[in-house]
């Protein structure tokens, strides 16, 4: 499917395009955009929160005025309770490289936070919003997209003549749509608590640190997500089964290296909390005593 852009502009307020300059006074942070599509669904369907679909162009004053707006630090705090996506078919803003957490990493100098490349594979998505028809279709920009959690379009806030949009007037949309929807929705830095959970989780279950993927499954289980939930409950089913594994080789221990077999139950005793093998594990251990 191959969609048009219809600039909204007259062409006689349309600038060059280029890198957005600081204004003085002004912070200039960096929206959280998502990497891509699947990322921003995935994020939002489990956080339960809109999704902001900014489609941009370059060349127009408006849409940079635009940029300016969104990356204001009072719109960098108030977008996070919502999923950040930023369209915009053009990579011409020029590139940095930065670090982050310990690895260089390329930056659009106009949007900051992810390379031109995202934003310009985001163009593929529009069509997954159901917020277009057909091939050809002409979108007009700039266009800000309100979808819900599972990525189809709620709410459409058009450029009307190429005029800025506010990002005040997004939010605040934004906001009152996903109140309508229901259901908990979670913050951003509950997100980043989970995500370090489900992390944590992967790594520990790899090393076999049962320690801490019993603690990481356990806080997922608690989450108010749903689909987190299941994973967490997972995790735990996982744990049982490798607690009953690790029980079975302790008592078969038990009659060829005694000493083993004991700091094998002792293991399980403190590791497997709250699951019955180290319940098991600690009778265990009485009843050698
Ligand atoms: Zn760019």
């Amino acid at each position: 499917m191959r969609f048009g852009l219809m600039a909204a502009c007259a062409m006689a307020i349309c600038v060059p395009s280029g890198t957005a300059q600081d204004k003085k006074g002004q912070e200039k942070e960096t929206p959280l955009w998502a990497e891509s599509w699947e990322e921003a669904v995935k994020e939002a369907t489990i956080r339960n929160v809109c999704i902001l679909y900014h489609i941009h162009g370059d060349g127009a004053q408006k849409i940079q005025e635009m940029v300016d707006d969104v990356r204001k630090g009072s719109y960098v705090q108030a977008s996070k309770a919502f999923v950040n996506v930023i369209v915009n078919q053009n990579n011409g803003h020029g590139e940095e490289t930065v670090t982050v957490d310990g690895q260089e990493v390329r930056r659009c100098k106009r949007y900051g936070g992810i390379p031109c490349d995202s934003h310009v594979k985001m163009w593929e998505s529009i069509s997954k919003t159901g917020a277009v028809q057909g091939d050809n279709a002409q979108i007009m920009i700039p266009q800000v997209w309100i979808l819900g959690p599972g990525g189809s379009l709620i709410e459409a806030k058009n450029s009307n003549g190429g005029n800025v949009i506010p990002s005040s007037d997004v939010l605040k949309d934004a906001m009152q749509i996903m109140q309508k929807l229901g259901g908990e929705h979670m913050s951003y830095d509950k997100w980043l608590q989970m995500s370090a959970a489900r992390g944590e989780w992967k790594r520990a279950w790899e090393k076999g640190d049962w320690k801490k993927a019993m603690a990481a499954a356990l806080t997922l289980k608690k989450s108010s997500s749903k689909i987190l939930r299941i994973e967490g409950e997972q995790g735990l089913n996982k744990m049982s089964d490798k607690g009953d594994e690790l029980l079975s080789q302790a008592h078969s221990l038990l009659s060829s290296n005694p000493e083993e077999g004991k700091k094998l139950y002792k293991k399980i005793a403190e590791e497997f909390k709250p699951l019955s093998a180290s319940r098991k594990a600690a009778e265990a251990l009485a009843a050698i005593k």
